[in-house]
């Protein structure tokens, strides 16, 4: 899959953002990751919504 998640906020892929990361759904800050609706989540969360971090 060679789709390329881009922050909703900054329209950068998850390596060039520069915003503050944390999850969307419990704003905790651990192992959060880009997800494909352009937010972040934490690994508990992703894991929760069955969601994938890129690659
Ligand atoms: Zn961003
Ligand atoms: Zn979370």
């Amino acid at each position: 899959m060679a789709q390329e998640f881009v922050c909703m906020q900054c329209d950068l892929t998850e390596e060039k953002c520069k915003c503050d990361r944390y999850c969307c759904l419990c704003m905790g800050g651990h192992n959060v990751r880009l997800c494909q609706d352009g937010q972040y989540y934490c690994i508990d969360c992703r894991e929760a919504c069955d969601f994938q971090a890129q690659f």
